[in-house]
């Protein structure tokens, strides 16, 4: 299965990603994550993506489009593969129709802003990958993450403003794509839940009735 997964910042798509990845078998691939990644390796691509990722812009499309060219060409992703955090805008979708990549499913997470900017203000994520809240998913040991052991910490992205900003981009630049996928018959939504793992029953059965 080739899986767009998409949803507001802070919408939850991180952690459903993983429990997809582990259902199906198939890799995850967060643009987010690989160009913190490079940030915090201080490659010249992470210098250069860092101020925009900051202020909640989207990093310049032909950047990330590079990234994920280099990534879908991998063995890993032969037998499927979920795409979270990509594409973010149309050009980014088109770039990805024009490499011939074949999507099977766009599955979009709705989540209220109200709800998001709340999420997002207990969020806090380790360098594993692995994603928590305050309130919601705590770690076993406050502030220490329960896969790795390693301490837990805020996104620079994730103060309030930036936060504003982030969810401004969604809904200018990247909600239009769920027309674009509409069109093309492959897009499914499914409401955010109170309980993550009430999202994830959802979002399980919904793909399992997309495929069949
Ligand atoms: P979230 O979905 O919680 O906003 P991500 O981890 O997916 O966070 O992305 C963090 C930041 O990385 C974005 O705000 C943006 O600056 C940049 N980014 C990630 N993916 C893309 C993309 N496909 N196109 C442009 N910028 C991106
Ligand atoms: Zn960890």
């Amino acid at each position: 299965m080739n899986l767009i997964l998409m949803g507001a910042p802070g919408a939850g798509k991180g952690t459903q990603s993983a429990k997809i990845s582990e259902k199906y078998n198939i890799p995850a691939v967060s643009t987010g994550d690989m160009l913190r990644s490079a940030v915090k390796a201080g490659t010249e691509l992470g210098l250069s993506a860092k101020g925009y990722m900051d202020s909640g812009k989207l990093v310049p499309d032909d950047v990330v489009v590079g990234i994920i060219k280099e990534y879908l060409s991998t063995e890993a992703c032969k037998n499927g593969f979920i795409l979270d955090g990509f594409p973010r805008t149309i050009p980014q979708a088109e770039a990805l129709e024009a490499m011939g990549v074949k999507i099977d499913v766009v599955l979009s997470i709705e989540v209220p802003d109200e709800k998001i900017i709340a999420r997002m203000s207990g969020r806090r994520v380790c360098t594993c990958g692995a994603s928590y809240h305050v309130e919601y998913i705590k770690p076993q040991v406050d502030g220490v993450c329960d896969k790795c052991g390693s301490k837990l910490y805020i996104r620079d992205d994730d103060c309030a403003e930036t936060v504003a900003n982030r969810l401004k981009t969604y809904h200018a630049q990247t909600e239009p794509l769920k027309d674009f996928y509409a069109e093309r018959g492959i897009l499914v939504t499914v409401e955010g839940q109170e309980e993550v793992s009430d999202t994830t029953a959802l979002v399980l059965e919904t793909l399992d009735k997309a495929q069949a």
